[in-house]
């Protein structure tokens, strides 16, 4: 029984490693055969939009899902009957266009940034008027790990800021001075069944998840963030894995974006949970029943951007995991993660803070 997988990247390889267990054999569809996901499954190669390579993809496949939120929902759709696909398509379509989000996040009553729609210079004098200042423009579509967005302090950022990224639709927000950012993620199968995880925090540089750690924060906060992930998966019969990143801010939450697919900062249920994001979300588009999520102690994720470090430095660290995503050396790139897990969170920050200190010190 094969997965079909749309994007070959790290996230598809973890998605195989876990699924090999289950029985599952995959399939990737990717422009490189040389990909992360390419390494320890075959794949078709070539465009995410090619219908000829979509049809035998869900001919070979009991099941299509993908693995980055800019697959093509032309290109899926196209497919209409002749395959099963996992995660719902409106879901998808949901995160990939910011305004779209931001609209259903309203319809389920989960607090979001103040916005408004940038499509030209008029436009944005309105937004600049009624969201105020400072604000972040973003483009609709297409961004990821802080591309396609600016923060603007004031008009000449704001028209700087424009200049840039317009010939794209945009959107402008209201910047959030948070006081932390948390993502939750979770499962609903075709049963209903749900399974959600204990709230993430993640730390960002540049645009780019560094650490991530988990569990984090009150009982009452994991209650909200569990109970609007819950409205989203339940709004759109969700099959799969779903995650939500919220910003913190006197208590509040105060959603940023969806992602309908397994997430970065979920990499630490490799080791951490009971069953991983990666084995729930298969178990989820397979319509089996969902594995347990309780955490196996406290976990701590440190992301390895650009290159890898020496990984002696990581296995001489008796609570530390690493994971190469098999991916050449490249400025900005998500190379692989190193999970720590620990009886305590005590013990878990400092054998965290030991490992960024070698190394990315910057994200101390
Ligand atoms: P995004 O692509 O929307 O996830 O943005 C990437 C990162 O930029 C977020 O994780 C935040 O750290 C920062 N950011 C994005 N939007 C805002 C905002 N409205 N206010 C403050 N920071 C933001």
């Amino acid at each position: 029984m094969t997965i079909g997988i749309v994007g070959g990247g790290q996230l598809g390889r973890m998605l195989a490693l876990a699924g090999y267990p289950l029985g599952q054999d995959f399939l990737f569809l990717d422009r490189s055969a040389d990909t992360p996901a390419g390494q320890v499954a075959p794949s078709l190669v070539g465009e995410f939009t090619d219908r000829k390579l979509l049809r035998a993809l869900a001919a070979r496949s009991e099941v299509i899902t993908f693995d980055w939120e800019n697959v093509s929902l032309e290109g899926l759709r196209a497919l209409g009957r002749a395959a099963r696909i996992a995660p719902p398509l409106a879901a998808l379509a949901a995160s990939q266009d910011r305004i779209a989000e931001k609209k259903l996040f309203a319809r389920l009553d989960i607090p979001t940034t103040r916005y408004a729609a940038v499509s030209s210079v008029a436009t944005l004098v309105r937004a600049l008027r009624d969201v105020g200042l400072p604000g972040v423009l973003k483009t609709r579509r297409l961004g990821y790990d802080g591309k396609g967005q600016a923060v603007v302090r004031n008009v000449e950022e704001a028209w700087h800021a424009y200049e840039r990224l317009r010939g794209a639709p945009l959107i402008y927000e209201e910047f959030v001075p948070f006081d932390c950012e948390v993502s939750i993620i979770g499962a609903r199968n075709r049963h209903g069944e749900i399974a959600v995880y204990p709230l993430n925090h993640n730390r960002h540089r540049e645009g780019i998840l560094r650490l991530t750690r988990a569990p984090y924060g009150t009982a009452a906060l994991q209650a909200r963030a569990t109970r609007h992930l819950r409205r989203v998966l339940e709004h759109f019969r969700y099959e799969g894995i779903l995650n939500i990143e919220f910003f913190v801010r006197g208590g509040r939450l105060i959603a940023n974006e969806t992602a309908p697919r397994v997430h970065n900062s979920g990499h630490w249920t490799i080791e951490g949970a009971a069953t991983s994001q990666f084995e729930n979300h298969l178990r989820a588009i397979l319509g089996l029943p969902l594995g347990a999520t309780g955490m196996r102690g406290h976990a701590a994720m440190i992301n390895l951007i650009g290159e890898l470090p020496a990984r002696e430095l990581v296995l001489a660290t008796p609570e530390a995991h690493w994971h190469d995503y098999g991916k050449k050396p490249r400025p900005g790139r998500k190379v692989g993660h190193v999970t720590v897990l620990a009886a305590n969170a005590a013990r878990r920050d400092a054998t965290a803070r030991k490992l960024l200190r070698a190394i990315d010190p910057a994200s101390l």
